[in-house]
């Protein structure tokens, strides 16, 4: 069993921890915290050791009531990979902390991509991250942009991207984010930087991106178009994305006409947290005019990089190719 810590464990850590804990060869070592709040008390009530991550801010946890097994730097020495799942900037103040107990570690894309050795998509790159010490997986965007344009490269060629994301203000439970009644461009000036980070994935690959934010908190959505470098019809596209294990392609007859259904079909399918790991493709907007490929995608902040964390890990310890860690997450997970 491949031992792994969580460090950081909110949105991204707790989802990331469960998906460990559901994987047939790997354990979860232990998740660390900063503050004893609900979120630690739900660690420990699913059985994850819990560690505390500020050592100035350890005995928060005692006096809460909540049992810890000692301060990050333990967690850390007893992880045959640690998760790095804390806030933006946070990752590469840790990244010494890694170093020190020659652990290694994967980062999220909240990280500058120098962070790490390799920028990690499993559909598109896992062997360039085969044996690295330290790895970063993308942002829930750009995984959505490089799972879809993988697939279209390797089958069509891909001339130019142009995409604009319409991202949600915040998390559901970030009660300080917003828009709360605007529509804001943003960044205001172009390329958005989500075009260079696809980039870091497929270096050769010809991008721009364009974002905004909305008052909105359940999913992001793409409005894609991409010149292909042939003139394939739609239906053809549209099987070969349906193809994809962690594309959804959303049927007409579903009648979900935006994320707030989505949200809801994942809570029908008894999806935890309602989380939608793949994709959400609407398969009615995939249209071809010429050799330009447009299509409507929502992509769930939330979750779709969590398949990918485990998947890191397989990549890092060699245990499974590509091909049989993706099987092997989808699997445990459901997707
Ligand atoms: P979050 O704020 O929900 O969770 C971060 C957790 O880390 C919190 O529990 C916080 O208390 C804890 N923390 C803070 N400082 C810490 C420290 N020094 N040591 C250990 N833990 C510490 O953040 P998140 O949304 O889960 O984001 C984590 C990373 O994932 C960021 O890089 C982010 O950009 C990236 N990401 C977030 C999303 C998203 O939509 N939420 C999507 C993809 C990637």
């Amino acid at each position: 069993m491949i031992r792994v810590g969580i460090n950081g464990y909110g949105t991204i850590g707790k989802r990331v921890a469960d998906a460990v804990d559901a994987q047939p060869d790997m354990t979860v070592a232990g998740v660390a915290k900063t503050r004893p709040n609900y979120e630690a008390r739900q660690a420990r009530e699913r059985g994850f050791d819990l560690y505390a991550a500020v050592e100035d801010r350890a005995e928060q946890f005692p006096e809460a009531g909540i049992e810890t097994a000692g301060l990050v730097d333990e967690l850390v020495a007893d992880s045959d990979v640690v998760v790095d799942a804390t806030p933006s900037g946070i990752g590469a103040q840790n990244r010494s902390l890694y170093e020190k107990h020659d652990t290694p570690a994967i980062y999220q894309g909240g990280e500058d991509a120098d962070v790490a050795d390799v920028s990690f998509n499993a559909r598109s790159n896992f062997a360039a991250a085969e044996g690295a010490d330290h790895v970063r997986v993308v942002s829930c965007n750009t995984t959505g942009l490089s799972r879809l344009l993988a697939p279209l490269r390797e089958e069509y060629g891909v001339e130019k991207v142009r995409t604009t994301l319409v991202r949600r203000g915040g998390d559901p439970a970030q009660t300080d984010r917003g828009p709360i009644n605007d529509i804001l461009p943003d960044p205001i000036t172009i390329p958005s930087h989500h075009g260079p980070d696809v980039e870091t994935i497929f270096p050769d690959l010809d991008i721009d991106t364009l974002g905004m934010k909305v008052p909105a908190t359940l999913m992001h959505m793409h409005s894609v178009n991409v010149t292909l470098e042939s003139e394939p019809d739609a239906d053809e596209v549209r099987d070969v994305l349906a193809g994809q294990s962690r594309i959804m392609v959303l049927d007409a007859d579903l009648g979900i006409e935006g994320t707030g259904p989505l949200k809801e079909y994942a809570n029908d399918m008894g999806r935890p947290r309602g989380d939608l790991w793949e994709n959400c493709l609407w398969g009615e907007s995939v249209t071809m005019e010429g050799p330009d490929f447009y299509c409507f995608q929502a992509i769930h902040q939330e979750s779709d990089v969590v398949p990918e964390n485990v998947d890191a890990v397989r990549a890092i310890t060699g245990e499974l190719d590509a091909e049989e860690s993706v099987a092997t997450t989808n699997d445990a997970l459901g997707i």
